[in-house]
């Protein structure tokens, strides 16, 4: 029989550690009720969300649908600390933001959350190991272990042989996935995309999904917003917005066949 391994030993890696050593529970990482967000006053008010009330517990992977203009970038926004509700209430992760300054919001937002654009935002005149070693600054970070953990991160996207490239140097595909290491590498508690494949053809829409497919399943909660069906079926669950709220809500289909 074979030695016990030492605890030193590397283990297969997963794409990122899980938050949690117990087994998935029901604890919402993010917690919107009724929350309305008005653009404008008067004639030129708009009710970007209406009521919306939405749960993502620990370890979900969900997918949001709905028409152009039914709040999914406004809520999406919401979430990611970007923007705050006109009413309502949001928690990040036990986190009352409506008590939080606007300092504090953003601290919060830097721990807890990792945020991926459809246009990717990485900045152009950075290699790619720089883009992912710059939420490591704001966190303060000590740059040796910057360095090290971004090249991680971006072996683990597959990149590791483009650390020094510039975004400009590299396919849609490739910078989609240096932006999720960099969304990533603070090891946040929820990770949200607004229509980050809206920009990509077939193939590196499938390199981006396989990718949040193994985030998932190493632990992370994921929330999408998409117009595409086959993108939504890989999600455990839907929701379609509608008006600002959620109109429904389904278990994904590919996921709720035997
Ligand atoms: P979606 O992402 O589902 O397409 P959005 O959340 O971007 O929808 O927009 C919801 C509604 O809010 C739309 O009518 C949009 O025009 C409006 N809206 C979004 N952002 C702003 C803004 N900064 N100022 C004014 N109106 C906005
Ligand atoms: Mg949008």
């Amino acid at each position: 029989m074979q030695q016990e391994l030492p605890l030193q030993q590397p283990r297969p890696q997963p794409l990122v550690e899980a938050t949690t050593t117990s087994p998935a529970t029901n604890q919402a990482v993010a917690e919107l009720v009724n929350v309305c967000k008005v653009y404008g006053t008067g004639d030129t008010e708009v009710r970007a969300l209406n009521g919306l009330t939405l749960k993502v517990n620990r370890g979900d992977y969900l997918a949001v649908m709905g028409t152009s203009g039914s709040g999914k970038s406004t809520a999406m926004n919401i979430i990611g600390c970007l923007d705050r509700p006109s009413s309502g209430s949001y928690k990040l992760n036990g986190t009352a933001i409506e008590h939080l300054n606007d300092d504090e919001l953003t601290d919060l937002r830097n721990k807890e959350l990792g945020f991926v654009f459809q246009q990717f935002h990485l900045l152009p005149q950075l290699s790619a190991i720089d883009n992912v070693m710059l939420p490591m600054v704001y966190a303060g970070v000590p740059v040796e272990e910057r360095r090290e953990r971004a090249k991680a991160a971006l072996e683990r996207v597959g990149l590791g042989s483009r650390l020094e490239n510039k975004p400009n140097q590299l396919s849609g595909g490739q910078q989609q996935r240096v932006a999720v290491a960099r969304a990533i590498i603070n090891n946040p508690a929820l990770l949200v995309a607004d229509e980050p494949t809206g920009a990509l053809d077939s193939r590196t829409t499938k390199e981006v999904l396989d990718l949040f497919e193994a985030l998932h399943q190493g632990g992370m909660t994921v929330v999408i917003v998409t117009h595409e069906d086959d993108v939504a079926a890989r999600a455990q669950k839907v929701v379609q917005f509608r008006d600002g709220a959620i109109a429904t809500e389904a278990s994904s289909p590919s996921q709720g066949r035997p």
